[in-house]
């Protein structure tokens, strides 16, 4: 059975479909999916721009029904939601479960939000005049997100999205449509009126770019490459609409010579490998000081020896298979530049032969690494990461913000003095200390500065600054 786009509240079957394909074994087909057009985009804006009015008026109750319903649903479904993730994206279902938890807590924080809209009340600078500032919702919201986290990132951006008033037009992306659709479902079951939220999936260059080209959008928030990025916020100023873009990463991990070797090697390995390196917060520059660089590089090499890639869905597994094979080429192009430039290939970064044919990847970690090779300055975005050798924390701090992105870093020490100088000093929209480089809060600011992130933060009460418009209202007395 292929599943429907949801346009205006119908589910549509459109003229296409295409397969989902589970990355740990390519012979079984996750299902099939209706691939909307350039017209179908077109008709669900039209339906979110319809549909704006009424929602946008909405009381507060019924978005807090409908948003608390479909927490208590997602969080009801884990296990079969959080397997369906597994099977789609490739990482261990310990790691989908765990994101499938977080989009019902999103939907369960919103939920909450809906019931603390509040403005300001002040006086005038003249007399017998009041002041009152509100926030109201921006209009059509265009939801553009990657592969990486299927089902956490549409939560965070659909359910501010909705609590603010907000109607929307999402587009997931093509590789992993399955939880998308589940999500869409269940809030549509959970009583959207029609048109409020309505499901496009398909080609980005396709349901994507109309969506961009689209004056009838008037936000659009977008996870994914810095290359779209750079396409959503042109065609925005083009449009003149608000945007917000989430892009890479090269985020650095920093290891003093005081660290706990256990913990600074926990954190490493996690930030660096877990979610098979596919996150954009994960860590690819290991950046170790002189007087613990032997240590740190021999212990990497022996908990690297115990960890086990396999079948995302089997028990056991810590690390599941790259995506699909575009991204596995891309990642076994990076460690064959990275020899060229002259690092050492120290463990990994050979495919793999499991029961079933999947896109394994052994972890690969190079030492001897520079920050000026491409392997340290461009996103690779699987289980490679780089040893770079320096000094002393001046100079490992100069090299962690030495990069044209800036989303997350991290450093492992015992040392008070220099956790507050890196937390000061890090230049990234997330600081981590003694912990992996991944692995944030839903209640929190989430995104970062430089090439990785452009505009108002997500997640938590920032997000209210995206997806609503604030209004000054003077009143003579
Ligand atoms: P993309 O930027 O291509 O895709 C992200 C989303 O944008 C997808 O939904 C995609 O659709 C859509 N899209 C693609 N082209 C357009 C367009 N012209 N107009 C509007 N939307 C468009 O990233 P990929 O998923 O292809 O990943 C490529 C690389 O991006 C990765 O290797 C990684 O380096 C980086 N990446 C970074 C992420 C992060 O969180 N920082 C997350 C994911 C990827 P479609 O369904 O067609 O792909």
């Amino acid at each position: 059975m292929v599943q429907k786009n949801l346009i205006d509240g119908e589910w549509i079957a459109g003229s296409e479909a295409f397969r989902n394909i589970n990355p740990s074994n390519t012979n079984d087909v996750v299902g099939e999916y209706a691939r909307a057009s350039a017209e179908d985009a077109r008709a669900a804006i039209a339906a979110a721009k319809a549909a704006f009015p009424a929602w946008s008026r909405s009381g507060i109750l019924e978005r807090h029904a409908i948003l608390r319903k479909t927490a208590d649903e997602i969080l009801a479904r884990k296990d079969e939601l959080g397997k369906l993730l597994s099977r789609e994206e490739g990482k261990t279902l310990a790691e989908g479960i765990g994101e499938t938890v977080r989009a019902g807590q999103i939907f369960d924080f919103f939920a909450g939000e809906c019931l603390r809209l509040a403005g300001e009340v002040l006086p005038s600078a003249r007399p017998n005049i009041g002041v009152e500032i509100t926030r109201e919702p921006v209009g059509v919201v265009g939801i553009i997100t990657p592969w990486n986290f299927p089902i956490a990132i549409p939560a965070w951006k659909i359910a501010p999205a909705l609590c603010y008033g907000n109607t929307v037009v999402f587009k997931p992306a093509e590789l992993v449509p399955g939880s998308s659709w589940a999500i869409v479902d269940i809030l549509h079951r959970a009583g959207l009126p029609k048109g409020v939220l309505n499901l496009v999936m398909g080609k980005g260059s396709v349901v994507g770019q109309a969506m961009l080209d689209s004056p009838d959008i008037h936000a659009i928030t977008f996870t994914g490459s810095t290359g779209t990025g750079k396409r959503v916020a042109l065609a925005s100023v083009e449009h003149n609409r608000k945007y917000q873009l989430e892009m890479g990463g090269k985020n650095p991990f920093v290891v003093l010579d005081d660290a706990d070797l256990a913990v600074a090697v926990e954190a490493a390995v996690n930030s660096a490998f877990f979610s098979t390196g596919q996150r954009c917060t994960a860590s690819s520059r290991l950046i170790v000081t002189e007087g613990i660089h032997d240590r740190f590089v021999a212990a990497m090499g022996e908990r690297m020896k115990g960890l086990v890639i396999d079948d995302a869905l089997k028990a056991g597994t810590q690390i599941g298979p790259v995506v699909d094979e575009s991204q596995l080429n891309q990642d076994t192009d990076y460690i064959a530049i990275g020899r060229q430039e002259g690092a050492k290939l120290a463990f990994g970064g050979e495919l793999l032969k499991r029961d079933t044919p999947g896109f394994y990847l052994q972890p690969a970690l190079f030492t001897e690494a520079t920050n000026a090779m491409r392997i340290s300055r461009e996103e690779i975005f699987g289980p490679v990461a780089s040893v770079i050798r320096v000094k002393d924390y001046d100079e490992a701090l100069t090299v962690a913000n030495d990069t044209p992105f800036g989303l997350s870093s991290g450093i492992a020490t015992t040392s008070l003095k220099h956790a507050t100088h890196f937390k000061r000093n890090a230049e990234a929209g997330m600081v981590m200390v003694n912990l992996p480089t991944a692995g944030v809060d839903f209640h929190v600011p989430f995104g970062g500065r430089k090439g990785s992130s452009h505009g108002s933060r997500e997640q938590g009460r920032y997000a209210a600054e995206f997806y609503t418009t604030v209004k000054t209202a003077y009143t003579l007395a």
